[in-house]
């Protein structure tokens, strides 16, 4: 017997040995807004008291494999009281959800990110309410007694019938925008105002980084001057709490739109022409001259911003998931999908499922699934939520994903760290090289902190691309490949598989 045990103990130090012997890369993380977002609905994530619904000491303890992948802030969709499972519909903006956990399960998870150097960012509804908030009740009470009153000014009542109004009574409606159980706020109330800053600072006093602001052109509906003279308030009001906050605004728009709000000096909106099965990163996988078209992309997500952060995202909570959109079986180009989202400037969003090929159309409970975690034992995994139609997973949970050199979570990972090593991927001033004059591959230079970093990409599917690049003066490369086949470079010449980026540095 205690030889047996000497023996496990030996056995336990030699597969230390082994794990010693490739010490883990340490990454210093740039401290600013610039990050690999990792969007999660806490619900379907990570089931941490086995009750089947997901919740924030789930996500706690998915901080190792979260910071493993090269993510660096995290944005939790609602996780205030709502009646809803999705939770956009508020009834507390104060507390959390009893389903999610409690204020001291998010102080730890606040906590434990931080020691990351993992930020966090709530979802913030301000466009409306739940009709169930005590505010709406009390409005509605102060409205229909014909007095008016203080709560009454925070929503929009009226004796008219309008259109986008929901009624109260025969002669009593209130703007209900998205629907009836949603009323809009009055965002112009200046009590409100005072009581949207006791938000803010609750959460920042918190330790919270930022907001992701839900449905910023719903603010004064129809009226884009309005909405974004309210965000250059909340704006300020946020930074004179904490100088140094993140916003990310949903403003579901074309880039010209976008263009205008960013004029409010919310750090991002997310850039909706990018994304999804018919926007620009996957269309540069099927234009005929992908590269002058992707350079001009790359660009143009720098320009709309203005000097803030491009917020760069394939799919969402609400939009169909990118590997379906895709098309399911072709792998390779989820994978390039994301490598090409990789090398834009500004923040890259990943939808939580979407780093290991989740699909998900339809009904919005089915763009939400449990996360798959591991396909062998299921047993362990968030219920979907009620009215999911149809959960299918095409691919293998985490835990198989991991052990697997090919699989998409591991390119993610690659892409991450990358953007993570070179911080001037994803901050850097752009130089497109010019002199190859082709239209499958794509040199560029991007300066930032006195370091260039090169990210030269080959579009062709089937070719391996070569260029001469002696006039560069790089010493390292290192390769992003779909196929896992590492880029050869020698002498300056530079030899790069097909659906390959790869990045040149002189050094690290
Ligand atoms: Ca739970």
């Amino acid at each position: 017997m205690k030889r047996l045990t000497i023996l496990i103990i030996l056995l336990c130090i030699l597969s230390l040995c082994t794990s010693c012997s490739k010490p883990a890369e340490t990454v210093e993380i740039v401290d600013d807004n610039v990050r690999n977002v990792y969007e999660i609905f806490v619900g379907s994530f990570s089931d941490s008291d086995g009750d089947g619904m997901g919740d924030l000491n789930g996500v706690t303890q998915k901080l190792d494999y979260i910071q493993e992948m090269g993510y660096t802030a995290i944005w939790l969709m609602p996780i205030h009281p709502s009646p809803s499972y999705h939770k956009y519909d508020v009834t507390d903006y104060y507390a959390v959800d009893s389903a999610y956990g409690t204020m001291e399960d998010l102080e730890k998870l606040l906590e434990e990110a931080h020691e990351r150097d993992i930020q966090i960012y709530l979802d913030l509804v301000l466009n409306h309410t739940s009709n169930q908030h005590p505010w709406f009740q009390e409005a509605k009470k102060e409205f229909l007694s014909g007095e008016g009153g203080a709560y009454a000014d925070w929503y929009n009542f009226s004796h008219d019938a309008q259109n986008g109004y929901a009624k109260v009574t025969s002669n009593t409606y209130y703007e209900a925008r998205f629907v009836d159980s949603m009323p809009d706020l009055n965002l112009n109330s200046v009590t409100l105002r005072k009581e949207i800053h006791n938000i803010l600072q609750f959460w920042l006093d918190k330790g919270v980084d930022g907001f992701r602001l839900d449905a910023v052109t719903s603010y004064y509906t129809g009226n884009n001057s309005s909405s974004i003279t309210f965000l250059n308030w909340l704006a300020n009001e946020a930074r004179s709490i904490k100088s140094d906050v993140y916003l990310v605004g949903e403003c579901w728009a074309n880039d010209s739109t976008i263009r205008q709000y960013y004029k409010s000096g919310i750090d991002s909106f997310f850039q909706f022409s990018l994304a999804q099965g018919d926007g620009v990163i996957a269309k540069t996988m099927n234009v005929s001259s992908p590269a002058p078209y992707f350079k001009r992309a790359l660009s143009a997500a720098v320009d709309l911003t203005e000097g803030h952060i491009p917020a760069v995202f394939l799919d969402n909570h609400d939009t169909n998931r990118i590997a379906g959109a895709i098309g399911r079986t072709q792998i390779r180009k989820i994978k390039f999908a994301y490598g090409l989202a990789s090398v834009f400037n500004g923040s890259v969003y990943t939808y939580y499922g979407t780093e290991i090929g989740m699909v998900g159309s339809g009904r919005d409970e089915n763009k939400r699934i449990a996360m798959l975690w591991d396909s062998e034992d299921q047993s362990m995994l968030c219920r979907n939520p009620v009215n999911t139609d149809t959960a299918e997973y095409v691919y293998e949970g985490v835990k198989q994903q991991e052990k697997d050199a090919a699989s998409i979570l591991n390119y993610h990972k690659a892409a991450n760290r990358l953007r993570n090593l070179y911080p001037a991927i994803a901050r850097g001033e752009m130089t497109f090289y010019n002199d190859l004059g082709s239209n499958t591959l794509l040199v560029l230079e991007k300066s930032w902190n006195e370091e260039t970093t090169a990210v030269v990409i080959n579009f062709d599917p089937e070719e391996t691309a070569t260029a001469d690049l002696s006039s560069l003066n790089y010493t390292k490369c290192e390769t992003l490949s779909v196929d896992q086949e590492a880029a050869v470079y020698k002498d300056g010449q530079l030899s790069l598989p097909p659906y390959s980026i790869a990045v040149l540095s002189n050094g690290k």
